[in-house]
């Protein structure tokens, strides 16, 4: 049974299922959680449903069963499917998802009710994009548009981030800079964040923990600190190595 009134989980997940066709899952009977505070990295390849689980916490998806609880709360069930706008939840998707005629500050504006200069600004200053509010997205780099997208996501406050693929559209002289800020972003305002990728250097880099999905399945789950110890007694050794295999099938790299 899930507690709801567990506030030190931020998410928890039973029994999640969807079809999209009613034929095939794209998820299956998946099972999470994750403690406030903590960074989850989801991964697998392509069509594995990590972007199907991210919309259905999201409440972009209803699934076919399960539920999801989010910081105590119910939001799905076999009853109800709360909008994403009720879930304390902010998405932060891969094409940034931008408003082309809208300058830097109406973009991080316009997800508040009453979005003040000031509190736009402060924003801008965490992700470091101070100065460059009256820019519009086609006057930025794309590690800048990817800045202005976390800013506008980050603005209403949500206690839990989800981001698909954050660094997928990022040269890889970017990314080093980029994943370190937004681990210190996400660490400093006490947020909770589930991050997609196919890179298993990004998610050592920045989560504290990892779920590999294959098939719509739920495969494996690790901390990112157990992954990368070689020390270990010979019990923790065995299901470490099974890991590494696993993280080298399901993610194509070597770890
Ligand atoms: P991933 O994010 O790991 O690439 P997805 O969650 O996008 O995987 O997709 C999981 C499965 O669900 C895939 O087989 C995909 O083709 C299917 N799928 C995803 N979205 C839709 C949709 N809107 N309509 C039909 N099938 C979909």
């Amino acid at each position: 049974m899930i507690k709801e009134n567990d506030r030190r989980l931020v998410v928890t997940t039973q029994g999640l299922c969807k079809s999209y066709d009613g034929r095939n899952y794209a998820l299956r009977d998946c099972q999470i959680s994750l403690e406030t505070g903590r960074i989850c990295a989801v991964i697998g390849p392509s069509g594995s449903g990590k972007s199907t689980l991210l919309k259905l916490l999201a409440g972009l998806e209803r699934p076919e069963a399960g539920s999801i609880v989010l910081h105590g709360q119910t939001v799905t069930d076999d009853q109800k499917c709360l909008p994403p706008n009720q879930r304390g939840v902010g998405m932060v998707f891969q094409d940034y998802a931008l408003f082309p005629h809208l300058n830097v500050a109406a973009n991080v504006a316009y997800g508040l009710v009453r979005g003040s200069a000031e509190e736009v600004n402060r924003i801008l200053d965490l992700v470091g994009l101070a100065g460059e509010e009256k820019k519009y997205p086609h006057e930025l780099s794309g590690g800048q548009q990817q800045r202005v997208a976390l800013a506008r996501t980050l603005a209403p406050r949500p206690e839990l981030l989800l981001l698909d693929e954050p660094f997928s559209n990022l040269d890889a002289s970017l990314k080093h800079g980029i994943r370190q800020e937004l681990r210190k972003i996400v660490k400093e305002l006490s947020l909770s964040a589930i991050f997609i990728t196919h890179d298993i250097y990004d998610a050592m880099e920045i989560a504290d923990e990892m779920i590999f999905l294959e098939e719509g399945r739920v495969i494996a789950t690790c901390l990112t600190e157990d992954l990368m110890k070689n020390d270990q007694a010979p019990s923790v050794s065995a299901n470490l190595e099974q890991l590494r295999r696993m993280a080298e099938r399901v993610i194509g790299l070597r770890v």
